[in-house]
């Protein structure tokens, strides 16, 4: 696969191996981009930003659909590059691409609404003798930085947004899973003006650096984990900055709780994507009274999950990204039993394969719940009471999303009111986004929403005009 660059592929004799965590297979090779190359990228997106500023809303809604169009007829091949460079579940990577063609045409659609207002300004002494209203108009380049989970998604949550605002665009995908992201944009660079679409893939140390510290790109829009994105912050300035990042999501089983609903979402939440979602359930907080009838039914449900190649359509569940990502979680693992956890079944890594995981007993200073596991464990942490309930729910840095599950209207109104975080899910797990709601969390999970709507929004600035 090659970078794009001013609508142009562009390689180079350096490259990288993507590797297929399944097999260690190398599914394809990337250009080791430079400076040169970032450099490049932008001073072309900075020069298309003229043909997009001037680019009716009408026809960028068009060619976001006919993106949509060609996505479609090459989503199937998609499906299939995401779970070789990243070892998602061919079920899931369908998924995904299915989530994909709603996001772009979420955004042909949202592309007509960028509305401004009319401000009174009669309401203030002075403003009596004149008209004013503002207009949204576009920030110019857009950087967008994406993480390895949801490599076309997460993509698609950014670009097209940004396009719908008639800004440019150059996009780092991680370079773990770049594939199926370059595809993306050369799919959207058949349809948009030149340049308008850049795609460049390095090392993040210069690569990545440029990016955030050059004086013509006006936004970053990174999803990712926290450390990068506070280190993203530290160098960006004065740039537009959302940041959509890690999430240590819990789950608060309480007493009068629909049991087995609240195991399946448990479930559900833990092991979707081999639990490397920012939105997995990532700590479970049960009233003890239910814990041990609740814990018995996720021990039977987790040993159900089928391990093995993410190409079977049976498989349950694939590899982590890759060996030392599984390494990590069984470390965070072996160090919570030693501490007193109990393990009541999976513990077991096979290469970068980690079998999920029931962790019983674990106290809310163990390192597996204290910072985000991105893995396939269910930590469970046991309360007496439901206002403790939600005091461990917020003994975290983070704050993405919550699920509570309870019958009774009154504590599902406590929960929403008490817990600190972006959304909040009732009987629901926290695992669980539609791609127009608002989302993005609070404290360390990020700054800022995506979801259509609200990312278009922001990659908007608005200019007051007073006419006298
Ligand atoms: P990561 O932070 O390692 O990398 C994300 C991206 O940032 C990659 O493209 C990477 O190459 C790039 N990057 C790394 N260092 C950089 C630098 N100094 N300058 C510029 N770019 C740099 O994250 P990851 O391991 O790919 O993804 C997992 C993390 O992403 C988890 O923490 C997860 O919770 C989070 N995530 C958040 C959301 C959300 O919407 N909140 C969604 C998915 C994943």
């Amino acid at each position: 696969m090659k970078m794009l660059i001013n609508g142009e592929l562009k390689d180079k004799n350096a490259k990288i191996k993507v590797i297929n965590p399944f097999n260690n297979e190398v599914v394809d090779k990337v250009p080791l981009g430079d400076v040169e190359d970032v450099t490049e990228a932008i001073s072309a997106a900075n020069q298309a930003r003229k043909i997009m500023s001037k680019m009716s809303s009408r026809k960028l809604s068009r060619i976001l659909i006919d993106v949509q169009e060609e996505l479609k007829e090459n989503s199937e091949e998609m499906a299939r590059l995401i779970t070789l460079e990243t070892g998602k579940t061919i079920r899931d990577s369908r998924v995904e691409m299915q989530r994909s063609l709603e996001t772009l045409q979420l955004s042909a659609e949202e592309c007509k609404r960028v509305y401004g207002e009319t401000i009174p300004m009669d309401a203030a002494i002075t403003g009596k003798s004149v008209f004013g209203f503002t207009v949204k108009i576009p920030l110019g380049v857009v950087a967008a930085i994406t993480p390895f989970n949801y490599p076309v998604n997460l993509a698609i949550h950014k670009l097209a947004p940004a396009l719908a605002a008639k800004n440019t665009v150059v996009f780092k995908p991680s370079l773990t899973a770049p594939l199926a992201a370059m595809k993306l944009a050369q799919i959207m660079a058949h349809h948009l003006p030149r340049g308008a679409v850049n795609c460049v893939t390095g090392l993040s140390s210069d690569i990545g650096d440029k990016l955030v510290t050059s004086p013509v790109i006006s936004k970053i829009s990174f999803t990712g984990s926290v450390p990068t994105g506070l280190s993203i912050a530290e160098k960006a300035g004065l740039k537009r900055l959302t940041l959509e990042l890690g999430g240590n999501d819990p789950l608060v089983v309480l007493d009068d709780a629909d049991i087995d609903a609240a195991v399946t979402a448990a479930a559900a939440g833990s092991y979707l994507n081999a639990g490397q979602v920012c939105i997995a359930v990532k700590r479970i907080i049960v009233q003890e009274n239910v814990a041990d009838d609740f814990v018995a039914e996720l021990v039977r449900l987790t040993k159900k999950i089928k391990l093995g190649d993410p190409l079977d359509p049976e498989t349950n569940m694939g590899p982590l990204i890759d060996e030392q990502a599984a390494i990590i979680v069984q470390n965070k693992v072996e160090d919570a039993i030693k501490e007193g956890a109990q393990l009541l079944c999976g513990g077991a890594r096979n290469k970068a394969f980690y079998q999920p995981t029931v962790l019983d007993e674990v106290q809310p200073d163990m390192e597996v719940v204290r910072d985000e596991t991105f893995g396939p464990v269910s930590p469970i942490i046991r309360v007496r009471t439901e206002k403790e309930a939600y005091k461990m729910a917020n003994y975290t840095k983070y704050g993405l999303q919550a699920g509570v599950f309870t019958q009774d209207i009154n504590r599902a109104k406590r929960a929403v009111k008490n817990i600190e975080a972006g959304s909040v899910l009732v009987n629901k797990q926290p695992t669980f986004r539609t791609d127009n709601m608002p989302f993005g969390g609070f404290k360390m999970s990020g700054v800022g929403k995506e979801g259509v709507k609200y990312a278009l929004e922001d990659m908007t600035r608005t200019k007051m005009v007073i006419i006298g």
